[in-house]
């Protein structure tokens, strides 16, 4: 069998600005990165102002087993399926990390016959977005320290800087260490640390700033630090808004690639599903709108995170009104929320299935919830039974929403038509009345309670007086209009990644909450949630290599 990496190698590329003169962009507004790969530019997406929308199609998914559902490749092959039925759609997806590239998740740009390409290019340093991203987050690092050490004027806390620094890589030694070691010199001593790039609020700024003044604006907002009194000391404050920007003016622009069956798609942005939003670019996605008929684009981890958060966050502050939902289930994600154990996932077991079919049933009834029209994508895989497909068909008819076997991995958009042209009729039916779950002006702890009692099912939401305080305190000083953003394990409905399935009446405690002023949104972290991964014991680099002609091998 073919690895991805050998499909996507010998893939018929079509040169970018051909790409982009599918979707009416002259190639003077395209800004080639190499051949295959281009950014939009500004004057361009400005311009395209007062064109109608197309139809935006979210893809998400179930409770996931460890390896990820495949939404990606779903969304992929959906955008191919798509074309092939004749209607312009255009894949919209966040820029994998190189974390997981080297360490186990492996690459996000799809898999098998439903990839975006150049998949090692967009899989490494792409366009550059993730390292200006990075130096963007730094530079404000640098500058707190700096401003520190001649004299703080802003008379910050050192014991209570919140901004700590950034890279895109996996690396656990970082986590927490003390800088400015070694003397007068060096400033003064304090803890400090790093989180991943994909964790930065600079790449949940630029996933969600609608032009340059707002991503200004929403830099400016950063919360850096406290002063003694507790009051809070902004970017701004540092005057560093306006360099941090610069660093981001190329990164802001939309970058445009192909499927392997050369339809257009952007790749933009990639912030964390846990403590961000987990969508790609607002930029992206509405440039995409005004040139495309159909826009299908990705949430992050199942729907009980990433859609709710599509949704609550990026689609209530965008102003965008998706048509349609794509909810991709495996057998095998299936049978794990049934209690099977991931060395069993090979054998038929319907009755494990369809316990876990609950999983499933909870997320189209969440994503009816928001008034968006569903319908279930089977991933296939080759190990499926035709009593497994059967029995998912089944349970999804029961519940009112049809589910389509789709076969896109192995044979590309041909494999996936039913499904395209069940989501073209439903998108094109005007069924969807979009709503987010909670109002703006919801107070900010029940917005969370909301969020855990309609969608995860809780019984309770506990937390200590400090959180409830700091909560209400946000509430006065005017960050009460906020959505909430929620952390939590993907693996569950619960905050127990072991409780599969579709538990009911659980407790959700919320264990600390962090504001995210520039971003727009207050995170709510239940349980452990990693802001700098670690690798595993034998982590994927080990066996990623450039062969003798000078190809990349080892990317998955
Ligand atoms: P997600 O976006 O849900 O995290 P991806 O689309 O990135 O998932 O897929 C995760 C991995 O699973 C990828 O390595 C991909 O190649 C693989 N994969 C996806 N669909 C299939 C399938 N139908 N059969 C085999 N492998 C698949
Ligand atoms: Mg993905």
């Amino acid at each position: 069998m073919q690895s991805d990496i050998e499909i996507a190698r010998v893939a018929r590329k079509k040169p970018v600005l051909e790409v982009g003169a599918v979707l009416g962009i002259p190639p003077e507004e395209l800004a080639p990165y190499g051949h295959d790969k281009a950014k939009i530019g500004p004057g361009f997406i400005r311009s395209l102002g007062e064109r109608p929308d197309g139809r935006l199609i979210l893809v998400t998914a179930i409770n996931p087993t460890p390896a990820g559902e495949g939404k990606t490749t779903t969304t992929v092959g959906l955008v191919d399926g798509l074309n092939r039925i004749g209607r312009r759609a255009v894949v919209c997806i966040r820029e994998p990390s190189l974390g997981p590239s080297f360490g186990m998740k492996g690459g996000a740009a799809g898999g098998g016959h439903a990839q975006v390409i150049p998949m090692e290019e967009i899989n490494l340093h792409f366009t550059g977005d993730f390292h200006a991203i990075t130096s963007a987050h730094n530079l404000l690092a640098a500058m707190i320290d700096n401003h520190v050490y001649w004299g703080n004027a802003l008379d910050i806390d050192v014991r209570r800087i919140t901004w700590r620094r950034a890279m895109d890589m996996n690396d656990r030694s970082l986590r927490q260490m003390v800088g400015a070691l070694g003397g007068v010199a060096n400033g003064f001593p304090r803890e400090c640390g790093f989180d991943i790039t994909v964790a930065s609020e600079v790449m949940a700024i630029l996933c969600l700033a609608e032009d340059f003044d707002d991503l200004e604006r929403r830099l400016g907002s950063i919360i850096v630090a406290y002063r003694r009194d507790k009051t809070p000391v902004f970017a701004r404050d540092l005057k560093a808004d306006g360099a941090m920007a610069v660093l981001l003016k190329d990164a802001m622009q939309p970058n445009l690639v192909q499927t392997l069956e050369n339809n257009p798609a952007f790749v933009h942005g990639g912030p964390f599903a846990n403590i961000a939003h987990g969508c790609n670019s607002v930029i992206a996605t509405k440039t995409a709108l005004k040139l495309a008929d159909y826009v299908v684009t990705e949430a992050g981890f199942g729907a009980d995170l990433g859609a709710e958060k599509f949704f609550d966050i990026k689609c209530r502050k965008a102003g965008l009104t998706p048509s349609a939902a794509v909810i991709v289930a495996t057998v095998r994600a299936l049978k794990m929320n049934g209690g099977v154990k991931k060395e069993d996932l090979g054998r038929e077991d319907v009755g494990a299935l369809t316990r876990g079919c609950a999983n499933l049933g909870r997320h189209i009834a969440n994503v009816r919830r928001f008034g968006v029209p569903v319908v279930v994508a089977i991933n296939h895989f080759t190990s499926d039974t035709k009593a497994e497909i059967a029995a998912v068909k089944d349970y999804a008819s029961r519940h009112g929403v049809d589910a389509i076997l789709c076969r896109h991995w192995a044979e590309g958009g041909a494999g996936i038509e039913e499904l395209a042209q069940r989501v073209a009729e439903m998108a094109d039916g005007g069924q969807a009345d979009f709503r987010p779950l909670y109002p703006d002006d919801m107070p900010l702890m029940e917005k969370i309670e909301t969020v855990a009692s309609k969608i995860y099912h809780a019984g309770e939401v506990t937390a200590d007086k400090a959180v409830r305080d700091q909560l209400k305190a946000w509430e006065e000083q005017g960050y009460g209009g906020l959505p909430v953003c929620m952390a939590k394990t993907q693996y569950s409905f619960s905050t127990d990644p072991n409780l599969r399935g579709a538990p009911e009446g659980h407790v959700v405690h919320v264990r600390e909450v962090r504001l995210a002023a520039g971003a727009g949104f207050v995170v709510a972290i239940t349980g452990e949630i990693m802001t700098m991964p670690g690798l595993p014991s034998s982590p994927s680099a080990e066996r990623i290599f450039l062969n003798q002609d000078g190809h990349i091998e080892g990317l998955f």
